[in-house]
C-alpha cells in the first residue's frame, strides 16, 4: 500500500463487495462508493433465490473456494417447489439435492448484502456511502442496472404459514414471465415479474396476490410493504474498457430469461479482482465462464418472448415427465439453462434483432434488451378480489407501509421504469 494507487469501486452491492474483499485481502487500498446509505438498500427486504441448477458445481462450494463465508448471511435451502401451471394445476418439482437457497436482500444483519459487506470491511476495504463518484474515476463499475429491460413487483407480508415456495408460469399475471410465493420464518413475499411494459402495473401484483390467496387459503397475509426493482440485461462488446472492469448487472451479466443475477454478480467481481491481482484476464474469463450462460439465456428469452400459456403448460408437463423419468426435478430446468450448440446458433441469429445499442455506453458496445411493449392480451381490468387487495394495500400504506420501488435512485432518471410502475 502507500505508493500503489488506491482502487475505487463504484457500487457496494454483491459484485462490488466481492471484488473489494479479495482486493483488500491481497493488501490493496480499496474504496467502495455507493450512492445509497447502505448496501442492500436497493432491495429493502426482498427475498431472492440463489439458483443451484445451472451449473454442476454448487454455488456455496464456489463461494468457499473463492474465500467467502456463506455463514455470514442467512440462506434457507429448499429441495421442493410448487410448480404452478398456467391452467392452475399445482405439481411439485423435487430434487434430492439443493434446488436453491433463498436469501434476503437489504440492510438487516442477516441479509446477503450485509454478509458481504462485513467480509469486505473485515478484509480492510473502506466503504463510503452516500458517495457519488464518476465512472471515469473508478476501476470497477459495480453499480447495478442503468436501463430497464424488465421489472419485478412484490408485496412482503406477515404470515403464519410454514416455509414454502411456489413458482408460477402464467402469462396473464406475469407477462412473458413468472410469479412466485416465498415464505420464510413467518415472512412472505408474493412477486410478479413483468417482461412487457404495462400501464397500471399495480393490477398485476394485486391480481397475482388474489390468485395466491385463492389457492393457498391459509396464508393469513398481513401486508408490510411493497418492493420491486428493474433488471438491466445487456450484451457488451467489452467487459473491460479503458482499464475499467464492468461487473455484475453493470456488465449486463444476468440470466436474460428469468433474471437470476446474484451468482454471476459475485463471480464477475471475483474475476475482476483476480485480473487486478495478476491471476487472470477479466475479458477472457468472462467470455469463458459466464458468457456461454448469458448467451444461452438470450436464446431462451427470445423463445419465451414468442410463446404464451399454451407453451408454458407444455414446459410444465415436460418438466414433470422428465422428473418422473430421471428422479430429479433439477435435471430438466438445469438443461434449460445450460449452454448447448443449438442455443448458441439461435443466439447468433436472434441477438442482432433482439438487442438495441446503447449510445451512452462510453464506447463499450453495449446492446440492451429493450423493455417490450404490452400485447393486446395485457389489457384487462382487475377482478374484484384484486381491487380489494389494492384497497387493503392503500390502507396498509396509510398506516406506514412503504413502497420501495419508487426510491430506486436509478429509476427516478429512467422514464421507462417510471411508466412501468405508475398505476
Ligand atoms: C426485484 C428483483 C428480484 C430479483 N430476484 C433475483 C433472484 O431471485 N435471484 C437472483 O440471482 N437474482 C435476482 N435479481 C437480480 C439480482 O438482484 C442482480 O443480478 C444482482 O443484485 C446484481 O448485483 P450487482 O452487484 O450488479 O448490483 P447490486 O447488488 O444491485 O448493487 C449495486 C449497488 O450499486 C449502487 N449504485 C447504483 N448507482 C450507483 C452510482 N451511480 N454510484 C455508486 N453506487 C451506485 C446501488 O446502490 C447498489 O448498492 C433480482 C433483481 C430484482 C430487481
Amino acid at each position: 500500500m502507500g505508493e500503489e494507487a488506491a482502487i475505487h469501486i463504484m457500487g457496494a452491492g454483491l459484485s462490488g463487495l466481492a471484488a473489494a474483499t479479495l482486493l483488500a485481502r491481497a493488501g490493496k487500498e480499496v474504496h467502495v462508493h455507493d450512492i445509497r446509505t447502505d448496501s442492500g438498500q436497493r432491495f429493502d427486504g426482498d427475498f431472492q433465490a440463489l439458483e443451484n441448477w445451472s451449473m454442476d458445481v454448487d454455488f456455496f462450494d464456489q463461494l468457499a473456494e473463492w474465500g467467502f463465508d456463506a455463514s455470514e448471511f442467512k440462506a434457507t435451502e429448499f429441495d421442493v417447489v410448487d410448480l404452478i401451471h398456467p391452467d392452475d394445476t399445482i405439481t411439485q418439482a423435487v430434487t434430492p439435492g439443493v434446488a436453491y437457497r433463498i436469501v434476503e436482500r437489504g440492510t438487516s444483519e442477516h441479509t446477503i448484502d450485509q454478509g458481504f459487506k462485513r467480509q469486505a470491511l473485515a478484509a480492510g476495504a473502506q466503504i463510503h456511502y452516500k458517495s457519488r463518484v464518476k465512472e471515469e474515476d473508478c476501476t470497477i463499475i459495480a453499480c447495478g442496472p442503468k436501463g430497464t429491460s424488465a421489472v419485478a413487483y412484490g408485496e412482503i407480508f406477515h404470515t403464519d404459514h410454514p416455509n414454502h415456495i411456489g413458482f408460477q408460469l402464467n402469462d396473464k399475471l406475469a407477462p412473458g414471465s413468472y410469479s412466485y410465493l416465498i415464505i420464510i420464518d413467518g415472512i412472505g413475499l408474493i412477486c410478479t415479474c413483468l417482461w412487457r411494459k404495462q400501464k397500471k402495473s399495480d393490477r398485476f401484483l394485486n391480481e397475482t396476490i388474489a390468485w395466491y390467496e385463492a389457492h393457498y387459503p391459509n396464508l393469513n397475509r398481513k401486508p408490510i410493504k411493497r418492493v420491486g426493482g428493474k433488471g438491466d440485461f445487456t450484451i457488451n462488446r467489452n467487459y473491460k474498457q479503458d482499464g475499467r472492469y464492468y461487473v455484475g448487472e453493470s456488465g449486463g451479466l444476468q440470466d436474460f430469461m428469468w433474471g437470476f443475477g446474484m451468482r454471476m454478480a459475485v463471480w464477475s467481481g471475483v474475476l475482476a479482482a483476480n485480473d487486478i491481482l495478476g491471476k487472470g484476464d477479466y475479458e477472457a474469463d468472462v467470455r469463458k465462464h459466464l458468457m456461454p450462460y448469458v448467451r444461452t439465456s438470450v436464446a431462451n428469452r427470445w423463445l419465451m418472448n414468442r410463446v404464451g400459456d399454451r407453451t408454458f403448460k407444455m414446459m410444465c408437463k415436460a418438466w414433470m415427465r422428465n422428473q418422473a423419468k430421471r428422479g430429479d426435478g433439477l435435471i430438466w430446468i438445469g438443461n434449460l439453462f445450460r449452454p448447448r450448440w443449438y442455443k448458441s446458433i439461435l443466439y447468433r441469429i436472434v441477438s442482432p434483432f433482439m438487442l438495441q445499442s446503447d449510445p451512452k455506453a462510453m464506447g463499450r458496445g453495449v446492446r440492451r434488451m429493450p423493455f417490450r411493449k404490452a400485447l393486446k392480451r395485457d389489457a384487462w381490468v382487475q377482478s374484484e378480489a384484486a381491487a380489494a387487495i389494492g384497497k387493503e394495500w392503500d390502507a396498509a400504506r396509510r398506516k406506514g407501509g412503504a413502497t420501495s420501488f419508487t426510491d430506486d435512485a436509478e429509476t427516478t432518471n429512467d422514464e421507462q421504469s417510471e411508466q412501468a410502475i405508475s398505476s
